[in-house]
């Protein structure tokens, strides 16, 4: 839970470290940690996964909008004031969600792929004793 917490939150999911932004908003994030020194494209198109996490959110915000519209406005409300309710939602959120989705998603693929030591700086490995 821990690692999902940094994820949402927007921090390394390895060592929990901020500052992976350098502004709020897409292709700003760091590549490596500036903490730990993790990479966070682990492997060629890694960050497909932050892009699905992405996608799926949106859809389901832009369903639940179009479904309370429905629910408030009734069923004969129009096409149009659908749309006027659904775009901004599917427009806006992703671009906001953005950062959280590329953080959330590092910290799910470390907990099904654990960080080797090879991946972290000296200092954070298992065997930093030498
Ligand atoms: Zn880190």
């Amino acid at each position: 839970m821990k690692v999902l917490w940094r994820g949402l939150t927007m921090a390394c999911g390895g060592c929990g470290a901020r500052g992976l932004f350098e502004q709020w908003g897409m292709f700003s994030m760091a590549q490596d940690c500036p903490k730990c020194g993790l990479h966070f494209e682990r492997m060629e198109g890694h960050s497909l996964g932050a892009v699905a996490i992405n996608t799926v959110t949106s859809a389901g915000l832009v369903l639940i909008g179009v479904a309370l519209s429905l629910v408030v406005l009734g069923t004969d409300v129009s096409t149009a004031t659908l749309l006027l309710i659904a775009a901004p939602i599917g427009v806006v959120f992703p671009i906001l969600f953005d950062p959280i989705s590329r953080t959330l998603w590092n910290a799910i693929e470390l907990l099904m792929r654990p960080v080797t030591d090879e991946e972290l700086d000296p200092r954070f490995r298992a065997d930093s004793s030498e």
